[in-house]
């Protein structure tokens, strides 16, 4: 039976054989189930969450967020079913701290997981994601949960920082980016992404703890995420589970699939994100067969924006300034999409601010649970506003690099103290006092600084950042852990 998943708190709804029960006797069920089993599985069953990320795809590389030769129409079919955000930011401009932030619902600099040394983990880095961070899978899984990541992982390649430790039951993927772990005898520089080979990068595929396969055929990697997610989504239909899906592409190198070569008009960076498409397709319309689109809410979204300095290989962000590495918008602003047949109202287009922080507050609140007291959490339920029931919770956004804070947004206002980088190669940091400021919905492009007009704006958001500077605990970084000092 089909059934409107509702947002359950502690039991299940009156239905089938219940509605038959005395009213009394289902209050006092629900009531001693609840006191006596406070961590028990949700009686209830929340809404399946799926999130699918893709890696490095810019703002302007949906035809639902303009582009106008790339082909996704099972991501344009899955906004015209829900909602598309159009001001929706990751929470880094690069992997890894963007990773973090979205599974802990916190930022980086919470966690350690961003550097000024560097940027992302590498293969010879030590670290990765502390025990002591509470992911979703971790969250969702104690609610009863079955939990899978499939796809890149980056936040810790070496056992006790892989997926199976923070939360889920099962993995499969490879643990850091594409790129890495290049062969000596690859074409020098760029030469090698040009012409992309499988062997140039020894890129281990993981199944749970274990090297499956080593180079990865990443020819072939978007497809078998694809038939695991598939699988995972079959195995599971009779319970609630929680599917993470970061894809690896389409960072750089690209690589596709046999059936999707030479079929984009935008060269092989289109071909990617059409089998990207494909994939998602699949993922939905196996949730439709099953009869699972109505208790199944869909992410899908992107860690931080287009790698511009790759030329073509790279995406675009469409009208927005910069990209990848950068806390121009362009760098952070990224696709958010949330489908939810029944509950999320179709066909909305949402101007709120959101981030993909807000994704860990909302899948435990729609799972019944509560939000951990014990740490600071930057993400906000946005229930109300995917129902079209309320304004986003949200005020303000932080955009950092590293462990300086560069720039915040408050409503349409944004103010950056630091800029640093540019795809054309600028890459000292620039400090700006009075700090440069943009009014975003007038502005998307971020080209008019209006700081000299608005000096009570550019206070109130120097104050803003300060008291969230002042309340910050620093924590080390696990980014500049060597794999020697372990
Ligand atoms: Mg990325």
């Amino acid at each position: 039976m089909r059934e409107r998943n509702e947002f359950a708190e502690c039991g299940p709804s009156p239905r089938g054989p219940l509605a038959t029960w005395p009213l009394f006797a289902l209050v006092g069920w629900l009531s001693a189930a609840c006191l006596i089993l406070p961590n028990a599985p949700a009686l209830a069953r929340g809404p399946n969450v799926v999130v699918i990320f893709a890696d490095d795809l810019g703002y302007g590389d949906l035809g639902c967020y303009g582009h106008p030769t790339i082909r996704t129409p099972h991501l344009d079919r899955m906004a015209a079913e829900g909602v598309r955000l159009t001001q929706f930011y990751s929470a880094s401009s690069v992997c890894t701290p963007s990773r973090a932030a979205l599974l802990t619902g916190r930022l980086p600099i919470r966690s350690g997981m961003c550097s000024d040394q560097r940027r992302v983990l590498f293969p010879n880095s030590g670290g990765g994601l502390p025990a002591s961070e509470i992911t979703i899978a971790a969250a969702l899984r104690d609610r009863g949960y079955a939990t899978a990541c499939i796809g890149k992982w980056h936040l810790g390649h070496l056992p006790p920082f892989l997926p199976t430790r923070h939360g889920f039951d099962q993995y499969f993927g490879i643990p850091y980016s594409n790129d890495m772990d290049r062969v000596n005898d690859a074409p020098a520089g760029r030469e090698a992404f040009w012409n992309p080979e499988v062997r140039y990068w020894n890129v281990p595929l993981m199944r749970d703890e274990e090297i499956i396969e080593r180079p990865a055929d990443q020819t072939t990697i978007t497809r078998r995420y694809t038939e695991e997610a598939v699988g995972f989504i079959r195995k599971n239909r009779e319970r609630p589970f929680f599917l993470y899906l970061p894809h690896s592409l389409p960072h750089v190198p690209l690589f596709r699939s046999a059936e999707f070569a030479d079929k984009s008009a935008r060269g092989l960076y289109g071909d990617v994100i059409e089998e990207i498409d494909w994939s998602v397709g699949q993922v939905l319309e196996t949730l439709r067969e099953l009869e699972l689109d109505q208790q199944t809410i869909v992410w899908f979204t992107s860690d931080n924006g287009p790698w511009l300095s790759f030329d073509s290989h790279g995406g675009s962000a469409g009208l927005l300034r910069e990209g990848k590495g950068m806390t121009w918008d362009g760098g952070m602003r990224v696709p958010g999409i949330a489908w939810w047949p029944g509950t999320i109202p179709a066909g909305r287009t949402e101007l709120g601010l959101a981030t993909t922080m807000d994704i860990l507050p909302t899948s435990i609140r729609m799972a019944g649970g509560e939000l951990p007291t014990d740490r600071v959490l930057d993400g906000h339920d946005l229930t109300g506003l995917l129902r079209g029931e309320a304004p986003s919770p949200r005020a303000e956004v932080l955009f950092y690099r590293g462990t300086r804070l560069m720039a915040i947004r408050k409503g349409p206002w944004k103010a950056h103290f630091v800029t640093q980088g540019s795809y054309v190669g600028n890459t000292q940091p620039q400090v700006h006092d009075p700090p440069l400021l943009f009014q975003l919905d007038v502005d998307p492009s971020e080209k008019w600084n209006v700081a000299e007009r608005y000096p009570e704006v550019i206070a109130e958001l120097k104050a803003a950042a300060e008291s969230h500077q002042a309340a910050v605990e620093p924590v080390p970084s696990q980014l500049e852990i060597p794999l020697a000092g372990r």
